[in-house]
C-alpha cells in the first residue's frame, strides 16, 4: 500500500483532551504541528483530518505512461517557484528533486477570436504580434501596465490602508477589466487570467482580492510566469503531497486522525478569552461515532468555506461569520492525460494553450482554458490542463473528457485524442474542499478579509488562505502553519517565539492594520 493511500486511521476515544487541536491534515496544519512539537515537545496535539488521506488540495495519483509501468502526477497543488520561499525550504530539507516547467517552443492563444494564435518566442516582437490588431496589443500593454501600477500599491499586511481600496472593494475583476478595456481581446485576458489563478470567472472576485492575491507573490509576471522566478517555474520530482506526508511522518502518525470531521466548536466559558474548546468530531466511517475533544487551543487550518460548515457556540462574532459566508473556495476541473511520445514538442510546441473557449456558435464554450506540459521528472510524456468550469461541471465525465482531447487536438494535433491514461477532477465536488486552488473574496467584503488572521478567544487561524506571502499557494499554507503554531507558542508563554512569524499576527503588539472604512463625509467626499 502506498504511504498516500493510507486506509488504517486512528480512532478517537468519546472523549479526550488536548493542549492544542489541529483542525485539517494539509500542509498548513501539519506545519502548525511540526512547528509546535518541535518548539515544546512535551505539548500534546492532536490533528483531525476528515478525508482518509492527509494532504488536502495536494493529492498525488499513479496513472499509466510511456514505456509500461506507471509514475506520479498531481492532480492538486503542482508548481513551486524560486521566491516562494517557504515551500522552497521545505523542499530541501525534505530532499525533495526539483526540475523545470518545460516551456521550450510555440504557445497558443485564443483570446478575443475563435481561431487559435502562435506566439513563437524564437521569431520577432513584431512577426508575432501581427496576428493581432493594434489596437488589440496597444489596449493589453497599456492595461497590463496599469494594473502592474495598482498591485505595486497595494499593501497586503495593511489591505484597507492601500490606496483606493475601498473603491477596489466594490467591484469584480470583471467590472475593471470592462471599464479599461476597448477591445474584446483585452476582456477575454482578463477571463483568462482569472481562471488561470481561480479557477472562476472574472465576475465573481473582488477586484481587491485579486490585487491582493497577486502582490503576495510579487508582481503579474510573478504570478503567470512559469520560467525563472515565477509560481509556475519548477515541479517536484515525486509529487506534492510528499510535503504532508514527511511532515506526518515527523509530527507522528499517533496524533493524526484520519476520518473524522469536526461538526462544532464550543467556548466552555464564552467570558474569557482563555477558555477551554469543546470540538464535536464525527468518524467519517462510522458516522454515528461522535468524540469530545477539550482543548486549550484550536487551530482551524481547513478553508474559510469549510468553517462556514462548522457549528460555533456562541455565535461567530460579526466579521468572522461575513468571511467564512462569503469566501466560496473558487474551482479548477484539472485533468492529466499521459502519452507516448512529446507529440507536441516533436511539432515545435511547448504543450502551452490559453484559450477563451469562445467559437463562433452560439452558446458555445470549449473546454479548455489553459494546458502546459506535464512531463514527469523520469522523462513520461503528459499533458496537464484546467478546464472552463461553468460549461464543462454539468457534463457527463466521458462526454468531458471527450471534449477535453478534442479541443487538445484542435491546437496540438490528432495524436492528443489518444492518451495511454487520463484523469480528471472536478475539485468543486471534493468533500471537505468545495474547490480550488483557494478560497476567492466576494466583493464588498474587504473588511472582514481585513480580520482573516485575528483569533477568536482560544481559537486561530491557518490554511493558506491566511498567509500574506504567497496567498493561495502551498507556500502560503506553509507561512500561515508557522504563524498560527507561533501564536499558540506565545500564548502557552513560551520563550522560543518567533516574532518573524508573527510579523502580520493580531497578536503581535505593532501590528495594527485599519480594519475598517473610512466612511466620514470628508473621505467619501474626496474619493467620489
Ligand atoms: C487543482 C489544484 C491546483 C493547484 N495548483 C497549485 C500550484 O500549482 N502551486 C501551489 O503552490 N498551489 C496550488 N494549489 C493550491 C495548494 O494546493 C493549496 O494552497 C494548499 O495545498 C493548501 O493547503 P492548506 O493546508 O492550507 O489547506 P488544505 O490542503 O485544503 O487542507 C485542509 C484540510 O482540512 C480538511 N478539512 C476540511 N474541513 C474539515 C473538517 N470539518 N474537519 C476535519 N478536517 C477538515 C480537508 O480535508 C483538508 O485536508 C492547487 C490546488 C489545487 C486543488
Amino acid at each position: 500500500m502506498s504511504e498516500s493511500n493510507i486506509i488504517q486511521y486512528n480512532n478517537l476515544l468519546s472523549t479526550q483532551t488536548c493542549d492544542v487541536l489541529i483542525v485539517g491534515g494539509g500542509i498548513s496544519g501539519l506545519t502548525s504541528a511540526r512547528e509546535l512539537l518541535k518548539t515544546d515537545p512535551s505539548l500534546k496535539i492532536l490533528i483531525i483530518e476528515a478525508k482518509s488521506r492527509v494532504g488536502g488540495r495536494t493529492h498525488t495519483i499513479e496513472l499509466k505512461c510511456a514505456g509500461g509501468g506507471t509514475d506520479k502526477w498531481d492532480i492538486g497543488g503542482q508548481w513551486v517557484g524560486k521566491t516562494q520561499t517557504h515551500i522552497m525550504d521545505l523542499a530541501k530539507e525534505f530532499n525533495l528533486e526539483i526540475y523545470n516547467q518545460y516551456t521550450d517552443g510555440i504557445k497558443w492563444f485564443q483570446l478575443g477570436t475563435s481561431e487559435g494564435k502562435q506566439y513563437n518566442p524564437k521569431h520577432s516582437e513584431m512577426d508575432n504580434i501581427r496576428h493581432y490588431s493594434v489596437f488589440e496589443i496597444l489596449d493589453f500593454l497599456k492595461s497590463y501596465e496599469k494594473l502592474g501600477k495598482i498591485i505595486d500599491s497595494i499593501n497586503v499586511k495593511d489591505i484597507l490602508s492601500s490606496p483606493h481600496a475601498h473603491e477596489y472593494d466594490r467591484i469584480t475583476v470583471r467590472e475593471w477589466f470592462e471599464k479599461h478595456a476597448n477591445t474584446r481581446f483585452l476582456v477575454d485576458a482578463g477571463e483568462v487570467i482569472t481562471k488561470n489563478l481561480f479557477g472562476v470567472t472574472a465576475s465573481k472576485i473582488s477586484f481587491l482580492y485579486f490585487l491582493i492575491y497577486i502582490r503576495s507573490g510579487g508582481s503579474l509576471d510573478d504570478i503567470l510566469d512559469n520560467t525563472d522566478a515565477g509560481a509556475d517555474a519548477l515541479k517536484v520530482g515525486g509529487g506534492t503531497q510528499q510535503f504532508s506526508l514527511r511532515l506526518a511522518s515527523i509530527v507522528g502518525w499517533d496524533k493524526i486522525y484520519l476520518n473524522h470531521i469536526l461538526l462544532k466548536l464550543k467556548l466552555l466559558n464564552e467570558n474569557s478569552d482563555e477558555t477551554l474548546v469543546e470540538a464535536i468530531i464525527q468518524n467519517a466511517v462510522d458516522e454515528t461515532k461522535i468524540s469530545k475533544v477539550t482543548a486549550k487551543r484550536v487551530i482551524m487550518a481547513i478553508p474559510f468555506g469549510e468553517c462556514s460548515r462548522v457549528r460555533f457556540h456562541p455565535a461567530l462574532p460579526f466579521d468572522k461569520k461575513q468571511l467564512f459566508d462569503r469566501f466560496p473556495q473558487a474551482n479548477y476541473i484539472k485533468f492529466i492525460a499521459t502519452y507516448q511520445t512529446h507529440f507536441w514538442r516533436q511539432k515545435g510546441f511547448s504543450g502551452e494553450i490559453f484559450a477563451s473557449g469562445y467559437s463562433e456558435n452560439p452558446m458555445e464554450t470549449r473546454p479548455l482554458h489553459s494546458v502546459y506540459d506535464a512531463t514527469s521528472k523520469n522523462g513520461k510524456p503528459a499533458l496537464v490542463g484546467f478546464v472552463n468550469n461553468e460549461t464543462w461541471s454539468h457534463a457527463a465525465p466521458e462526454a468531458r473528457k471527450q471534449a477535453i482531447l478534442k479541443d487538445l487536438a484542435r491546437f496540438l494535433g490528432d495524436e492528443a485524442l489518444n492518451p495511454i491514461d487520463y484523469i480528471e477532477k472536478d475539485w468543486g465536488q471534493e468533500m471537505f474542499t468545495g474547490g480550488c486552488p483557494t478560497g476567492i473574496l466576494q466583493a464588498g467584503n474587504g473588511e472582514a478579509y481585513a480580520r482573516a488572521r485575528e483569533p477568536w478567544k482560544t481559537i486561530h487561524f491557518a490554511g493558506t488562505e491566511t498567509a500574506t506571502v504567497w496567498i493561495g499557494y502551498m507556500s502560503g499554507a506553509v507561512q500561515a502553519g508557522l504563524r498560527a503554531a507561533h501564536e499558540v507558542l506565545l500564548k502557552f508563554g513560551s520563550r522560543k517565539v518567533n516574532w518573524d512569524h508573527l510579523e502580520a499576527s493580531f497578536l503581535n503588539p505593532r501590528y495594527k492594520p485599519q480594519l475598517e472604512w473610512d466612511n466620514s463625509y470628508k473621505k467619501l467626499n474626496s474619493k467620489l
